[in-house]
């Protein structure tokens, strides 16, 4: 499963939002936008993308828009009206009611004020909104039986919400623009910590750290107070809706402090509009806006009035707000041509300006002119401020999203290349979440995880309930002598409880986890666990000087009714009776019953004589070692250091009769006929010993390093002697 992503808008730019993902069958497309940079058909989303036969009924399961900006929404008419898109659209209460202002505000200025080719008629607008379905903050929509989406708060402005979108165990979160602090009228974004594989996220300010909001508000309403004291106007470039309202608490509320008498205006009936709206909804803007309704209404403006195009001219200070908000055309551009050569007056800028308007112009630095077209010039002599407070999120902001819902993946959208490729890093090495920033018609699939739902046993939720501290750090731990107190256990007890147990999936039955003990009852067999065995050859040089194992294997025990009247002096005798003896005692029989033991492995399960031959070797190992176990001990102990010298390990257990290392033991095998011995063709009995190996499965890695070592190896005899302490020889003659 995958969960694939195709942006169609604000891919590496800022402008015509349009993302289109493909999540568990299901297509969403998450805002339909307009690019303000161009006219041509560079503003629309490539729609062809989503199907090239012009389906977009069948291509697609619902269109979701965030916020009302134009960027969010502005070819949303364009995509139902004109492109036949009849599909579910979602958005929320005051989105429905603001977009069509926002929309109708545009294009009157195209096409009443620019002369251009009518995109989309009023008709078209209202028409398109009669398609859509208002929702409410945190409301489940279920839009078809496995795809349901939610909406929630993301600030920035009135009516944006964060969709949330799940299809069976696959989520993700498409955040618009959002603002994750609080400004003059909004709250900041709120979200649940939502389980995701994916989250869309709006990068503008990706590398921008803000400082106090209040320091900029201070420098804003001084430059405005010190142009209309010195009589200039003010050209306050906005959209209708959003930022102009934030202003305009902000003027209202230092013009009634101050006690200033200088005119405000709104350029357009259609603000005022929106002012009415703003007071309908008032359930959706900040905490102190709700709280002061009692007494007020914040959006009653006392200083603000409208304007008529009469005063453009009119001497005197005063304080215009005109859409639209990058001076990308309509009455704000014919204003500034007005305004812009007197040196008198001053012209705010919004923080963000997209590229191709006269506001982004005047952003990257001062020109003295602008050519708006070949025969228009406008001439710039009056100051600029640039505000530095947005609705969006800056870097700090979008980290600690990111670092609050940990998605598995991360896309980055509405914002610079150069920008996001720094934040991409950051998100990348910072939070270690995979993230990308794909172009306009560019797609990233995303794996997205599949849960298989199982059911489980009684007692292996006992099992799992059962005290079960994971101490992965501090082992050796020693609980009795030693008195460690709450903060200790926690520090060296991992707080994750771990459930082991086996999963079991049996045809046409639901999956389930088992616990050992099920799984025995299950399979009616008793406890037990698997060894892996092997007769491994080993080459030993010298043998026939001073050992030779294959015979020695049928003289008497010494000390028991001995056939040989002298006992054996020479070495070889000695030898020849102590594999007499632990022949008798070994038995490589590797597969065990019942739990294993140190030492199970050396207590054979029937041994060669009978049960009441066969001492238990653990319980004489040292006296043992003493008195015979020297010949078998040096061949093992030569082993041992050709491991020792081979291989990093320095905890060899040696024995008189078997190494172990871990789980893996070694020890000299005489059986013929033992079980676990592979012939490979004619062996060299002469030149070859057996070492008869065992180890458990979780070894399994350690254990075919030492017998690729033990088929390498040449044993060299001639070193026994030596290694002989010095009276091996007279304890045998007892
Ligand atoms: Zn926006
Ligand atoms: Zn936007």
């Amino acid at each position: 499963m995958a969960i694939e992503c195709l942006v169609l808008g604000a891919g590496q730019e800022v402008g015509k939002s349009c993302v289109v993902v493909s999540i568990g069958g299901r297509r969403i497309m998450f805002d339909c936008g307009m690019h303000m940079g161009y006219l041509d058909n560079r503003r629309y989303p490539d729609f062809s993308r989503i199907s090239e036969s012009g389906d977009f009924n069948a291509a697609l399961t619902c269109i979701v828009i965030t916020h009302f900006h134009l960027d969010h929404v502005g070819a949303l008419p364009y995509f139902t009206e004109i492109c036949g898109y009849n599909g579910p659209i979602y958005m929320t209460y005051p989105t429905k009611a603001l977009a069509p202002l926002m929309l109708e505000d545009y294009r009157k200025v195209m096409v009443e004020r620019r002369g251009e080719e009518e995109q989309f008629s009023f008709d078209h607008i209202v028409d398109c909104m009669k398609k859509v379905t208002a929702i409410d903050l945190k409301q489940v929509i279920q839009v078809d039986k496995d795809l349901s989406i939610c909406a929630y708060y993301a600030g920035h402005v009135l009516g944006a919400a964060m969709i949330y979108a799940k299809v069976g165990d696959n989520a993700m979160v498409y955040t618009g623009d959002y603002n994750m602090t609080p400004d003059r009228h909004l709250g900041a974004a709120q979200i649940d910590r939502l389980e995701l594989d994916l989250l869309i996220t709006e990068s503008t300010y990706a590398t921008t750290i803000r400082d106090s909001k209040y320091a900029r508000e201070r420098e804003f309403l001084k430059a405005v107070h010190k142009c209309v004291d010195a009589g200039g106007k003010v050209l306050i470039p906005t959209f209708a809706l959003g930022r102009a309202q934030e202003l305009c608490l902000l003027l209202d509320d230092y013009w009634e402090r101050m006690n200033l008498k200088v005119p405000i205006y709104f350029s357009a009936g259609l603000t005022i509009q929106a002012n009415m709206y703003y007071k309908m909804l008032i359930g959706w803007t900040s905490q102190k806006i709700k709280e002061a309704y009692g007494t007020r209404n914040a959006f009653d403006f006392k200083h603000v009035c409208s304007f008529d195009r009469s005063l453009v001219n009119a001497p005197g200070p005063c304080i215009l707000f005109a859409t639209p908000g990058m001076i990308s055309g309509g009455f704000s551009l014919e204003v500034f041509k007005q305004w812009a050569p007197s040196e008198k007056n001053l012209v705010t800028l919004p923080g963000y300006c997209v590229a191709g308007t006269v506001g982004h112009k005047l952003m990257s630095g001062k020109p003295t002119r602008i050519d708006l077209d070949k025969d228009t010039c406008i001439d710039v002599r009056c100051q600029i401020h640039q505000m530095s407070f947005s609705p969006h999120t800056d870097a700090k902001g979008i980290m600690d999203l990111l670092s609050f819902l940990s998605p598995k993946h991360v896309i980055l959208v509405h914002g610079e290349k150069p920008k996001m490729a720094i934040l991409k890093g950051r998100i990348e090495s910072e939070l270690g979440i995979p993230c990308f920033y794909p172009a306009n018609n560019e797609a990233v699939s995303v794996p997205a995880g599949q849960t298989i739902r199982v059911d489980v046993t009684k007692s292996f939720l006992r099992n799992h309930f059962n005290r079960n501290f994971n101490l992965s750090k501090h082992e050796p731990l020693c609980f009795s002598d030693t008195i460690i107190n709450h903060e200790e256990i926690s520090e060296i007890c991992s707080n994750e409880r771990i459930a082991e147990g086996i999963l079991l999936m049996e045809k046409n039955k639901i999956a389930k986890i088992v616990s050992e003990n099920d799984l025995l009852h299950k399979l009616d067999a008793k406890e037990h666990t698997v060894q892996l065995a092997f007769c491994c050859p080993v080459k030993v040089k010298n043998s026939q000087q001073s050992l030779d194992f294959s015979t020695g294997g049928t003289k008497p025990l010494p000390g028991e009714s001995n056939s040989e009247p002298n006992p054996p002096h020479q070495p070889e005798k000695l030898l020849r009776a102590v594999s007499g003896f632990v022949q008798r005692q070994i038995q490589t029989c590797h597969v065990t019953r019942g739990p294993v033991h140190p030492g199970d492995l050396m207590r054979p399960d029937s041994p060669p004589d009978g049960p009441d031959t066969a001492p238990n070797n653990l319980s004489q190992p040292s006296e043992m070692n003493a008195s015979f176990g020297t010949p078998f001990c040096s061949l093992l102990e030569l082993l041992s250091r050709e491991f020792e010298s081979k291989i990093d390990c320095c905890n060899i257990q040696k024995t008189f009769d078997h190494l172990q290392l871990k789980s893996f033991q070694a020890r000299i095998c005489l059986n013929d006929l033992c079980s676990y011995r592979i012939q490979q063709g004619q062996s060299d009995c002469k030149t070859e010993t057996f070492f008869c190996c065992s180890w458990s499965l979780s070894d399994d890695i350690l254990a075919r390093k030492l017998l690729g070592i033990m088929r390498e190896v040449e044993l060299d005899i001639s070193n026994i002697a030596f290694l002989l302490p010095e009276h091996a020889s007279e304890h045998m003659e007892m």
